[in-house]
């Protein structure tokens, strides 16, 4: 029955009711596009460029090898969706030549966003690239900043790409509590949002994703996270923007379904997970959806909100 179910599984994904949901594939370069193109990804919803940073311990990639890679992923995709992120350096993802030695806690420390805000120069580079390598392609071009923690972290962020002259849309990933508590004012600066589950998890819980023994925390089904994913995707849907996930729990059928009842409007994961998440939101309506958040939210566990949701989808 599950072969079936995946091999009747094509096309654009959207609910039983035609409610439609994007999937997208999350990509680290250009050798995985091809399986994101055979699970039939409607585009890239999260392209991790660290990749071209890690050959060299010492110099950032010049534009030219960016414009490169870039290119080869946005010609993958015409007509579809691309959603690329900007250097997400530091923590779990350390460079040599970026990431302060020093810090107590590199997690809490200065990452992502805050290393491109740190040396302008690296992220002026990537952008002109990205507007380089998108010239004369139909895709849609969509960069996003990786750790926004405020308004004016999406500000200096969109400031930036305009400077670059990139025809984009520009978004701030949610990956600190901070900027699901406050999404509508990171609104005024970015025309989308995209939860970064895994970072968003670890911030929300004081737990490093990168420490087995607390890994109970890093479920994404705990109703904490699930609550500031609804924070951020009503805030989006109040200012006619869309709240993409591009975390692990996309990648999970069940919560694929939850997330999009709590209002989540595209699904991003790795591309194998593509064709179960599209088989398994062709079987209940928004709807049910809906509801099956509902339930999750009102639990007290992870395990209990996993245990609802199924409860709701399977009607009992
Ligand atoms: C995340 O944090 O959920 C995310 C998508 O980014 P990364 O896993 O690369 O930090
Ligand atoms: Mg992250």
């Amino acid at each position: 029955e599950r072969k079936a179910a995946l091999a009747a599984s094509t096309g654009p994904g959207a609910t039983a009711d035609g409610h439609k949901v994007p999937l997208l594939a999350n990509v680290g370069g250009p050798s995985d596009v091809p399986a994101a193109v055979e699970a039939g990804a409607e585009g890239v919803g999260l392209f991790r460029t660290e990749f071209l940073f890690l050959d060299d311990s010492k110099n950032a990639p010049s534009e030219a090898k960016q414009v490169e890679a870039y290119r080869q992923v946005l010609e993958a995709f015409p007509e579809g969706r691309v959603v690329v992120r900007v250097l997400d350096a530091g923590a779990d993802k350390p460079l040599d030549f970026l990431t302060p030695a020093d810090e107590p806690n590199p997690a809490l420390g200065v990452r992502g966003l805050r290393t491109l805000l740190d040396h302008p120069e690296i992220l002026r580079t990537q952008l002109a690239a990205l507007a380089t390598a998108a010239e004369g392609l139909p895709v849609y071009l969509e960069v996003m900043a990786p750790m926004v923690a405020d308004r004016a972290d999406a500000k200096a962020f969109a400031d930036a790409c305009r400077a670059a002259g990139l025809r984009a849309k520009f978004g701030a990933m949610v990956e600190i509590p901070s900027a699901a508590l406050r999404a509508r004012s990171i609104l005024q600066e970015v025309e989308f949002l995209s939860l970064g589950t895994n970072d968003l998890a670890q911030y929300t819980f004081a737990a490093d994703r990168q420490v087995g023994a607390v890994s109970r925390l890093q479920d994404p089904w705990q109703p904490a996270l699930l609550d500031l994913v609804a924070l951020s995707a009503e805030a989006a849907m109040a200012e006619g923007k869309s709240c993409g996930v591009c975390g692990e729990a996309a990648s999970d059928p069940l919560l694929a379904c939850v997330l999009t009842g709590l209002g989540v409007t595209s699904l991003s994961m790795g591309a194998a997970s593509i064709p179960y998440v599209r088989a398994t939101l062709a079987k209940y309506t928004l709807a049910q959806c809906e509801r099956a958040a509902a339930a999750a939210r009102a639990s007290d566990s992870a395990e209990e909100a996993r245990s609802a949701a199924q409860a709701v989808l399977s009607g009992e």
